[in-house]
């Protein structure tokens, strides 16, 4: 394959996926010269004797199945989705640089060897590295732009996630299957891809960056929504109230209930970082501060999440008149509203037991909501059953947790309240 084909198909479809690529060029090279369609559009890619052996041996092929289905599988959770990021930033470069390797030696290391016994196999590892090195780069931009969806919507209540994650994994197939056909088109639109992630990221960074302000006792940023500086716990003086995306906003925060609106959004009551997990004693990783203090904390976001239900089943009920558009937003809108809330701190096998069951109702209530007026009832009913039943999961564990944290006081006593 041509070498600058395989660095870009490598280094930029195995930003999205670290297996699936590799499996599917590997199986390319093996079998596509069985059939006919990629026969006579990739003469020069597959069917040659000349093929890596490694690469397209029975054991290299069955980890890189069993390994891609691991990852297909794992993408199609939230938490796992999360824990991915942690490992794909070393594993993505590895088999960025390992399919450069596979491709090129399906034809050029042949007549490479011809030209240049010696050096073939040097050349071919060189730009197998540096497929790698710029793999890991787009990763950490790939990871960047991702983490601002996760504070966009961090309990993938809109299902944005799950979207994004199926778009991936249809970019990486069908990228995979035309790049045999159209080679240079393909490679066109990675790069524009790449260019687009990029100008993503750096918008990403100029709004982080606008978010905070340097504390004014000890000069360490502090984002604009914070109560109380993350580093020296200085009170902020003029605390921003968050938008819809848990993002400060240019208004002031409310005098009361500013805590409570942060943990809606799942940052930290007292720096507003965004808290990582969904354990509800987990303390914030940038300023130690568990996210509930007591079980008054945790009574107090309940009575504040509780004050949002009359108006969202207001606007479940309306927008159950107008069919199906009417019945998404209304979905959507108490979803974020007065699910996620309660939903992003139940944590565990309940979570996906919770999720699992409330799915099935969803059906049902769809299918009931085609019933003309009387239909426009099953927003509210919906909302108010996925309410009631993580606002409960979310109490059990609050006490729970809250009070094996207060038998075992080994972590350091926080000042939050001093
Ligand atoms: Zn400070
Ligand atoms: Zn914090």
């Amino acid at each position: 394959m041509n070498p600058i084909t395989a660095f870009i198909a490598s280094s930029g479809l195995c930003a999205s996926r670290a297996f699936t690529p590799a499996l599917l060029a590997a199986l390319f090279l093996r079998f596509g010269a069985e059939y006919d369609v990629f026969q006579g559009t990739a003469k020069d890619l597959i069917g040659s004797s000349t093929v890596a052996t490694w690469f397209t041996s029975d054991l290299c092929i069955g980890v890189l199945a069993v390994l891609a289905a691991l990852e297909f599988a794992a993408n199609r959770n939230q938490e796992a989705r999360e824990a991915l990021a942690y490992v794909d930033k070393w594993a993505k470069p590895v088999m960025a640089g390992a399919m450069t390797l596979g491709l090129l030696s399906a034809q050029d290391a042949a007549f490479a060897q011809e030209v240049l016994p010696e050096q073939a196999g040097i050349g071919d590892s060189i730009i197998a590295a540096t497929a790698a090195a710029f793999n890991y780069s787009i990763v950490s931009v790939r990871n960047g732009v991702q983490q601002l969806l996760f504070d966009v919507d961090p309990d993938n209540s809109t299902g944005l996630h799950t979207v994004l994650s199926w778009s991936e994994d249809g970019v990486v197939v069908f990228g995979m299957i035309a790049l045999l056909f159209f080679p240079m088109l393909v490679c066109g639109l990675i790069v524009v891809g790449i260019g687009l992630l990029w100008a993503l990221r750096a918008w990403a960074q100029r709004r982080e960056n606008a978010a905070r302000v340097p504390c004014g006792s000890c000069a360490a940023p502090m984002f604009r929504s914070a109560v109380r500086c993350g580093s020296c716990r200085a009170p902020n003086p003029a605390p921003m109230a968050v938008n819809w995306l848990g993002v400060a906003s240019t208004n002031p925060a409310p005098v009361e209930g500013h805590p409570e609106e942060l943990l809606s959004k799942r940052r930290c009551p007292c720096c507003a970082a965004r808290l990582e997990g969904h354990d509800v004693a987990r303390p914030c990783s940038a300023c130690n501060t568990p996210p509930f203090e007591s079980m008054a904390a945790v009574a107090r976001f309940d009575h504040a999440m509780q004050a949002r239900l009359p108006r969202t089943l207001a606007f479940g009920l309306l927008m159950g008149l107008v069919p199906v558009l009417g019945m998404i937003a209304g979905v959507l809108y108490f979803r974020t509203r007065v699910v996620a809330p309660y939903r992003q701190y139940v944590s565990g096998f309940r979570r996906f037991l919770l999720r699992l069951l409330l799915r099935i109702l969803i059906v049902a209530l769809v299918l009931f909501q085609l019933i003309p007026l009387l239909g426009s009832l099953a927003i509210p009913l919906l909302a108010l059953v996925n309410h009631r039943v993580f606002r409960r999961a979310f109490l059990a564990q609050a006490e729970q947790r809250l009070s094996a944290a207060a038998a075992a006081p080994s972590s350091t006593p926080n000042i939050a309240t001093a």
